[in-house]
């Protein structure tokens, strides 16, 4: 598994779990404000199997969970083995996907391999290529939509707040596409960041009151929804 980068310790990014955060290399996507170039185009040094393996062995009594971020994991063609191996030494496992493998979320529910799924949603479907930065398939990207709504597990929806690519009407169609879903995050876009459309540094985020306006309308469709980075 093509591991670019592991974050030893988190107590934020697994809903009430002590995680560690494991962030697979590569992606299939090309949003243009991601936070992550070096990851999506391979550019960080891969992690050695073997630490990981050490890592995993040396933390299962003091650590919850893992969580599987990236880049895209489940675009990793040894993504199901690589959580097998994880779910034997104890943990709980969550993923950070682009919703863009719904056969490899499928796998991952119906086989008990997943505990919590924080999924991508990058934009509207009709908008969504823009903010992907790739053609997408719309198809699949409700498919995986679907599958997590459906499922048992914990999870979330979430979309990156972009001025110029959400705006009220994404909202309202956003709300349409997870309506009945339990919960939703609306993360402030962060324009000090590096980003693959570098471009993108000159836009200015939203003002808080902007982001309370869209919270309210994403709440006639979805039980919780919140707001983070501000
Ligand atoms: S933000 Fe987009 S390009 Fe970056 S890792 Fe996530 S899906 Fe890939």
């Amino acid at each position: 598994m093509k591991i670019g980068g592991i974050q030893k310790t988190s107590l934020i990014d697994y809903p009430n779990k002590v995680c560690a955060v494991f962030f697979a290399s590569g992606c299939n996507f090309r949003c243009p404000y991601c936070y992550n170039p070096k990851l999506v185009f391979n550019k960080t040094k891969l992690i050695d199997e073997k630490y990981i393996n050490k890592f995993l062995e040396e933390r299962k009594n003091y650590l919850d969970a893992i969580l599987l971020s990236g880049g895209e994991i489940t675009a990793k063609p040894d993504f199901i083995e690589f959580v097998r191996k994880i779910k034997k030494y104890g943990y709980l496992v969550g993923i950070e996907t682009n919703g863009s493998n719904p056969d490899a979320i499928k796998k991952l529910i119906d086989n008990e391999l997943v505990d919590f799924i924080a999924m991508d949603l990058k934009s509207d479907l009709e908008t969504y290529y823009m903010a992907a930065g790739v053609k997408v398939e719309k198809e699949k990207i409700k498919k995986s939509v679907e599958l997590i709504k459906d499922s048992d597990i914990d999870y979330e929806f979430r979309t990156t707040v972009v001025p110029g690519l959400f705006d009220e009407k994404t909202a309202i169609e956003i709300g349409e596409l997870l309506k009945g879903s339990k919960r939703y995050v609306l993360q402030q876009f962060n324009n000090e960041e590096d980003m693959i459309n570098k471009s993108f540094k000159r836009k200015k985020p939203y003002t808080v009151d902007k982001l309370k306006k869209f919270k309210k309308i994403l709440e006639n469709y979805i039980d919780e929804v919140k707001i983070s980075g501000i």
